[in-house]
């Protein structure tokens, strides 16, 4: 099987030469993978590398592994790429989390907006979380995609620090996007809106915190879309 299906993600930092695997993860190795004992596997947990590891002991629900050895391997964009989003509902917000952690986002901030439903049930932060463990183990991701709590719009847009950031918030109207200036090796910023759009009075905002505001075509993309477009127009 090839590596990257054999990955395994372990919430605890690996530091020792052996590294237990418990809960969600230890019932995916023993009832999925259905591994043995003398099995190898890839174990990553968030910080950046990867560890190539081998079954030790196949418990009833923890896996014990060998950590054979460590590699830094970096699948990361050469600069932070930040997402703020009114996050859609339901499976759309799982598709958008997977996309982004694919795409090398390094954070993502669920935004609360004037036309974003407050109401509507939404996936739980620790739900959002362990889409993106999925997603990293798929990708071969060796540094988790961080996801911020609920935020405001205004919080967010003027919360940029750096003076080298580029800021870019979708809105029909704006600048074409393949125009749209990008500093080179600064972080990168990116916003996109509810299904209800954003408000004129967010827009100015926004263009008062220094942000860009880029057109994506003549058609109106959904939430998820939009925000893919936007990630891949930028990073090529
Ligand atoms: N009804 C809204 C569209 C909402 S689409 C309106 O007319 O403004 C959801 C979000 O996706 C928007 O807030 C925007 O951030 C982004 N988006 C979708 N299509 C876009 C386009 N063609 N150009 C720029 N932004 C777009």
């Amino acid at each position: 099987m090839p590596t990257l299906l054999r990955r395994c993600y372990s919430s605890r930092p690996v530091v020792d030469r052996a590294v237990t695997i418990e809960g969600q993860e230890a019932h995916h190795l023993l009832h999925v993978l259905r591994v043995q004992t003398g099995d190898s596997l890839t174990v990553f947990d968030g910080s950046g590398q990867e560890f190539q590891c081998e079954v030790a002991e196949c418990r009833r629900a923890e896996v014990v592994l060998e950590v054979l050895s460590l590699d830094e391997v970096n699948r990361e964009l050469p600069f932070l790429l930040e997402l703020g989003v009114a996050m859609p509902k339901g499976d759309r917000s799982r598709w958008l989390v997977e996309k982004c952690v694919e795409l090398g986002v390094s954070r993502l901030v669920p935004l609360s907006t004037k036309f974003w439903d407050v109401k509507a049930k939404r996936d739980s932060h620790k739900k959002l979380h362990r889409y993106v463990i999925e997603a990293s183990k798929q990708c071969g991701r060796n540094q988790l995609m961080e996801i911020e709590n609920l935020t405001s719009f205004e919080v967010w847009i003027q919360s940029s620090q750096e003076e080298k950031t580029t800021q870019l918030i979708a809105h029909p109207g704006g600048e074409l996007i393949e125009n749209a200036i990008v500093v080179q090796g600064g972080p990168i910023r990116l916003t996109i809106g509810p299904e209800g759009g954003f408000s004129e009075a967010e827009i100015e905002i926004a263009q008062r915190s220094g942000w860009r505001v880029v057109d994506l075509g003549p058609r109106i993309l959904r939430v998820e879309t939009a925000a893919l477009k936007l990630i891949s127009a930028i990073t090529g």
